[in-house]
């Protein structure tokens, strides 16, 4: 199963412990607010993945299955 990151911009308050979490896949922009890449999580980042998804303290991110 293939997984993605995906991010509530609305309920995000920038953090950005996600992108401490998981670089890989999440860098942050001049505002420090997540830029999420599209990419699928490799299972080699699915363990820093779903951490990242339980420790943001908004409830702002999750991982979507994509096939
Ligand atoms: S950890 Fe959550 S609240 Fe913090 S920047 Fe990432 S998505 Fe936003």
């Amino acid at each position: 199963m293939d997984v993605r990151m995906r991010i509530n911009p609305i309920a995000c308050v920038g953090h950005g412990l996600c992108a401490e979490l998981l670089p890989e896949r999440v860098t942050l922009d001049e505002w420090g607010y997540p830029v999420v890449s599209a990419e699928p999580v490799p299972p080699r980042l699915e363990a820093h993945a779903r951490r990242a998804v339980t420790d943001c303290p908004a409830l702002a991110l999750k991982l979507e299955r994509i096939r």
